[in-house]
């Protein structure tokens, strides 16, 4: 059966102690807890082999916000999936909507990303989700489906099993403006079918789909309490363990 996951993304929030002070406090906080979602840290590239070392693989996996679309070689300032893995790293955050709006990621590109990520063992936390101008002129299905379908559609079933997907409605990023747990529930639903009909019942209900978009103490258990949300990809929230453990918490 399909896992819950909270998984925190700090964006570029911290710097080097101030990101391992912060995993080691929420290490400390979920020792002797009985939790019941897997919980991961997204953290900078450079924090990610030190977070690592400072929590307790049991309790915490860390996850990078990115990998290269190419495999290695002369790309300034990029850093491979490979590269990711080797520091200890077990997820990738993928196709955030910041890096398909600010950084020009492509479907295409994507699905490159992906596809080395899956190579170097690396779990794919792979986002989708539609800008309001979309959603306001009902088109947000279409988007959802077509950004997943793009990227990840010509992976065979053995290696869709391996991804993870968080519905994050770009409107409801970072602008504490969350998505009802009705819309929530409705889009999360809309892409378990999609699965269905491209993967078949199994792969689509062991599919973690995590809900992303300001969500925090106050509405993650609503949001989590739907059928087809499986957990949360949590900005801002995740950023100390105050504002963080009550959303692990919910669960
Ligand atoms: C995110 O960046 O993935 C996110 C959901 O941010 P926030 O929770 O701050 O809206």
């Amino acid at each position: 059966m399909r896992k819950n996951i909270v998984a925190g993304n700090w964006k570029m929030n911290t710097n080097l102690q101030d990101g391992l002070a912060l995993a080691k406090g929420l290490n400390e906080a979920l020792k002797g807890k009985d939790i019941n979602c897997d919980v991961i840290l997204g953290t900078p590239f450079t924090h990610i082999a030190s977070v690592v070392d400072a929590v307790d693989a049991n309790k915490i996996g860390v996850a990078a916000q990115n990998c290269a679309d190419k495999v290695s070689g002369a790309y300034t300032g990029e850093v491979s999936a490979e590269m990711v893995a080797s520091t200890g790293a077990k997820y990738v955050i993928l196709g955030h909507s910041e890096r398909r709006a600010y950084y020009h990621e492509t479907p295409a590109i994507l699905k490159d990303k992906v596809n080395l990520a899956l190579a170097n063992n690396l779990t794919p936390i792979f986002c989708i989700g539609e800008v309001l101008a979309e959603r306001e002129s009902n088109k947000h299905f279409d988007i959802v489906k077509y950004q997943i379908s793009e990227s990840l559609f010509e992976l065979s079933a053995e290696d869709f099993s391996k991804i993870v997907l968080a519905y994050e409605p770009v409107w409801a990023i970072g602008t504490g403006k969350t998505a009802t747990a009705e819309q929530a529930q409705e889009m999360h639903a809309f892409i378990r079918k999609t699965l269905v009909e491209k993967y078949g019942e199994d792969i689509a209900n062991n599919t973690s789909i995590l809900y992303g978009g300001s969500a925090n103490a106050s509405n993650a258990k609503e949001l989590f309490s739907n059928p087809d949300v499986d957990g949360g990809l949590i900005g801002g929230a995740s950023l100390s363990v105050e504002n963080f453990m009550p959303v692990i918490e919910a669960f």
